[in-house]
């Protein structure tokens, strides 16, 4: 993926728990190694490069459902430290009062202090991972998500969402479903997000996309709690 332009950085989700979305820049995903997955190439090392673009992000937000997501394809502490002081002053000023950020589970012990330094102006922080699946054998070995054999249990200690990856070779009506319920019952929200090819090996199996689509989709669909992303771009972000 390339570096995503101005315009595809913020957007207004307006069905489900109606929130804004921004998809910020940092220094780059630490892990990088899923094998699905090329958005980390959204970065830069360049920290004032990156604060000067997501000053311009974060000036759009303006507070409307008083529920922030931030995205930066990677997690929260690859974004630098007066990006996130001004996503602070925004919440704020803006009395947004709950705000998403996504983690790595690399990263997973920094979150209790990251979710104090928000409370303490009054901002519950919910963090966000993206699991895939919580087969742990499939996840580790196919796709290289670098969570090691972590069950559902161990990670809701830490985060409130989920994301998961649906539509691959290998995956069953049984084995999605299973994955959805897991992620309903330990976590407050679940995103499901269908594969789409783009520059990595993994690709979509056309079988399994047409099991979630006619079988899955309709028991989901009308779910407060569950996000689908038939696209990658249905949050209207991103490219
Ligand atoms: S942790 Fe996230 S951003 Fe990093 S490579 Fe994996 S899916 Fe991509």
């Amino acid at each position: 993926m390339a570096t995503v332009p101005f315009e595809n950085r913020y957007a207004k989700i307006l069905e489900k728990n109606p929130r804004e979305i921004v998809l910020l820049r940092g220094n780059g995903c630490k892990w990088r190694r899923c094998r699905f997955c090329d958005y980390h190439t959204d970065f830069s090392l360049d920290e004032k490069a990156n604060y000067e673009l997501n000053k311009k992000v974060l000036q759009q937000v303006n507070g409307e459902f008083k529920i922030l997501e931030v995205i930066n394809s990677g997690s929260f502490c690859d974004l630098d430290e007066e990006t996130i002081a001004l996503i602070l002053e925004i919440c704020k000023e803006k009395q947004i009062e709950v705000v998403y950020f996504e983690c790595h589970w690399l990263h997973r012990e920094l979150i209790g202090d990251f979710k104090k330094r928000f409370a303490e102006a009054g901002v519950t922080v919910k963090l966000k991972i993206g699991v895939e699946t919580f087969d742990s054998l499939f996840r580790e070995s196919y796709l290289d998500k670098g969570m090691g054999n972590a069950n559902h249990e161990e990670i809701a200690q830490y985060f409130d969402q989920v994301c998961l990856l649906q539509g691959l070779p290998g995956q069953s009506k049984v084995s999605m479903l299973k994955d959805i319920e897991t992620g309903l019952q330990y976590f407050e929200r679940v995103c499901v997000n269908i594969i789409v090819p783009n520059t990595k090996p993994i690709l979509p199996d056309p079988q399994v996309i047409k099991i979630f689509k006619e079988e899955i989709f309709p028991l989901y669909k009308a779910d407060e709690r569950v996000d689908i992303l038939l696209n990658n771009t249905d949050f209207g972000v991103g490219i």
